[in-house]
């Protein structure tokens, strides 16, 4: 039995029918936040309530703790040199691991005021850097620590390489969360996970499009709805399919908005990434546990070797 539901045959060629859903790894909270790191051949990921980021080494399959007490990281991407930028609930910060192994870091502020709990971030190819910065890591005591929002908004920020400079992209979602650009950089995707504080919010991932200087948004308008939870993270394949998390599944969206199938996954996903030497194997971060599953499709960026 197919462990995918093909519901539009363009999915069926992004798929490999055969090929089985693995859990990898067990024993989280909350498992967010994975990172393929090529170099190393390992797969980072956060264990939020835990305060912790776990890796997955691929040669031999062993997971061990990366780093505890970490400042209660969630997401993580790779920047243009290949070096790990995390987005820290504990930290309310932007920060990148250096290679003396120190997590340094790269923005606290906004306008003078302390960051809430960035949550999760791209990388465009200028090297600025656009993060989602709602409020789950200040809401309580379980993915962070509790404060008040000093900015009191839920923002997407743009950080400038060379300057350091961030300024607010997005400003008219409720909790933007998970983030992605497509191939041609001329749309960002953010996703908005507002309904967990303000009742009626879409759960939808939502458009802009991107300004001629490159650095300007927008808006577009609503991609897509999910029709089963809230989508979180999500990643963009070379065609510009939408990999995204939502509750049960993987949800898989055409660049034209159509949903084409889905990964039922037996336990809630928060977030996923595209690794391997081929970055053809799908890693799951859902809940208490780490899942993979081998796909025929790539991320956005990749060239074959
Ligand atoms: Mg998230």
């Amino acid at each position: 039995m197919s462990d995918y539901v093909i519901l539009d045959e363009r999915f069926s060629r992004l798929i490999i029918a055969h090929a089985k859903l693995e859990r990898l790894w067990t024993g989280c909270r909350w498992a967010e936040g994975p990172v393929y790191v090529p170099a190393a051949r390992h797969l980072l990921w956060s264990d939020i309530p835990n305060d912790r980021v776990l890796r997955l080494v691929e040669d031999d399959g062993h997971v061990s703790v990366f780093a505890s007490p970490c400042g209660h990281h969630n997401g993580h991407t790779l920047d243009r040199e290949g070096r790990v930028i995390a987005c820290e609930h504990g930290g309310r910060r932007i920060s990148r691991l250096g290679a003396d192994g120190l997590w340094c870091a790269l923005a606290t502020h906004y306008q003078g005021k302390r960051l809430n709990s960035p949550n999760d971030v791209v990388v465009k190819s200028d090297g600025s850097l656009w993060f989602s910065d709602p409020t789950y890591g200040i809401d309580g005591y379980y993915e962070g620590a509790f404060a008040a929002s000093e900015i009191g908004a839920a923002n997407v920020y743009r950080l400038d390489p060379a300057s350091g400079a961030v300024e607010a992209v997005v400003t008219d979602l409720v909790r933007p969360n998970g983030l992605a650009f497509s191939p041609d950089e001329r749309k960002l995707y953010v996703a908005d996970t507002g309904e967990t504080h303000v009742a009626g919010t879409p759960r939808a991932i939502h458009a802009y499009h991107v300004g001629a200087d490159g650095q300007s948004l927008g808006r577009e308008g609503v991609f897509a709805v999910s029709e089963a939870g809230l989508f979180d993270g999500f990643r963009v394949d070379t065609a510009g399919n939408i990999w995204a998390s939502s509750a049960d599944s993987v949800r898989v969206f055409a660049p034209d908005g159509t949903m084409i199938g889905r990964i039922p996954v037996p336990e809630l996903v928060a977030n996923l990434c595209f690794g391997g030497r081929h970055r053809n194997r799908l890693y799951i971060t859902a809940q208490t546990s780490l899942y993979a599953i081998y796909v025929n499709a790539h991320p956005a960026g990749w060239r074959p070797e």
